[in-house]
């Protein structure tokens, strides 16, 4: 790797899940039936967008095909997520309504927010639950037609919802929303900002979600001088991050200013602050500035600003 280019090999929380798809397998129903039924299979249960940890938080609780018997026919969906050569992966996406579910798999683990567990988790994990959360809050909320409001039901691999109506039938698939995620520099320095809702002290890079009929180089450029007043003149598309949390795609950008002004110019930020790597330090050292938690490509692209020419960032939590 050389310099220009530090973050070619880069995964964020939650990429690069090894499971095959198996996407053209998805629409044979007897294959998936044999999947399914298949005693090595596992299952990844959610409930009400929160998914099943071990007891004490350090792995996810896959459960296998025996555990799940129970659980099978009152599944508010279960979707096919794929295989990794020896086991089919299925989400068991539990009634949401029924209050009853975590006691009864409490033999099991913990429901729990992947977003606060994700650290304990290993790579595999962290993709799949969020795989399994992100299908989970989809089908949550397309339990009706878009078209013509008649219910819908999941179809047999649980990636399309049909209408149930027989003069409509229009059959729906899971939604991603895109949003930029923009680390702005001006020379050594990079600007971060602050909304009043965040916690204390923490800085971020500027983000929002790409509008209607507006590209992503677009979107990256509207939203730097929207909430920053600050003019980009040049981009580098850095990585992307599924972001299940609950709908999103993060798609992670540096960004060059034309100068080092700030106009925030609507009331979403606190402040704004241009930072040099000695600044920035400093601040994290003495506790006034926190960055954003380590699942978020955010830290990623503040590390990656900071130490590209070889600076190392302090250990901070
Ligand atoms: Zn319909």
């Amino acid at each position: 790797m050389n310099k220009h280019s530090p973050h070619c090999n880069i995964r964020n929380y939650f990429a690069g899940l090894a499971l095959d798809r198996a996407a053209g397998l998805r629409r044979d129903p007897e294959w998936l039936q044999s999947r399914m039924q298949a005693a090595d299979s596992r299952f990844v249960p959610v409930w009400r967008e929160r998914n099943l940890l071990l007891a004490d938080g350090q792995g996810a609780a896959l459960l296998s095909r025996g555990a799940v018997d129970p659980w099978l026919a009152s599944a508010e969906a279960v979707v096919f997520l794929g295989e990794d050569g020896q086991s089919g992966y299925f989400a068991l996406i539990l009634d949401g309504s029924d209050e009853a579910v975590p006691e009864q798999l409490a033999g099991f683990g913990e429901f729990c927010q992947l977003k606060d567990a994700a650290v304990g988790l290993g790579e595999d994990e962290r993709g799949l639950l969020a795989y399994a959360r992100a299908m989970a809050h989809w089908h949550g909320r397309q339990r009706f037609c878009a078209d013509c409001g008649a219910p819908t039901h999941s179809s047999s691999d649980g990636h399309v919802r049909i209408c149930s109506s027989s003069d409509c039938g229009r059959e729906h698939f899971p939604r991603t929303d895109a949003a930029v995620i923009v680390v702005v520099e001006h020379g050594s320095s990079c600007l971060l900002v602050r909304q009043p809702r965040w916690r204390e002290g923490l800085y971020s890079a500027l983000a929002g979600f790409v509008e209607a009929g507006e590209s992503v180089e677009d979107a990256v450029v509207r939203e730097v001088y929207e909430e920053a007043g600050v003019r980009v003149i040049g981009q580098r598309y850095h990585s992307s991050q599924p972001w299940p949390f609950p709908s999103s795609l993060m798609l992670g950008f540096e960004a060059m200013a034309a100068a080092q002004e700030v106009n925030p110019g609507d009331d979403e930020l606190e402040d704004a602050r241009w930072f040099t790597r000695e600044e920035y330090a400093a601040a994290l050292v003495s506790g006034e500035v926190k960055m954003p938690s380590r699942p978020s490509i955010a830290r990623r692209l503040i590390a990656d600003w900071y130490t590209r020419d070889g600076a190392v960032l302090p250990e901070v939590d």
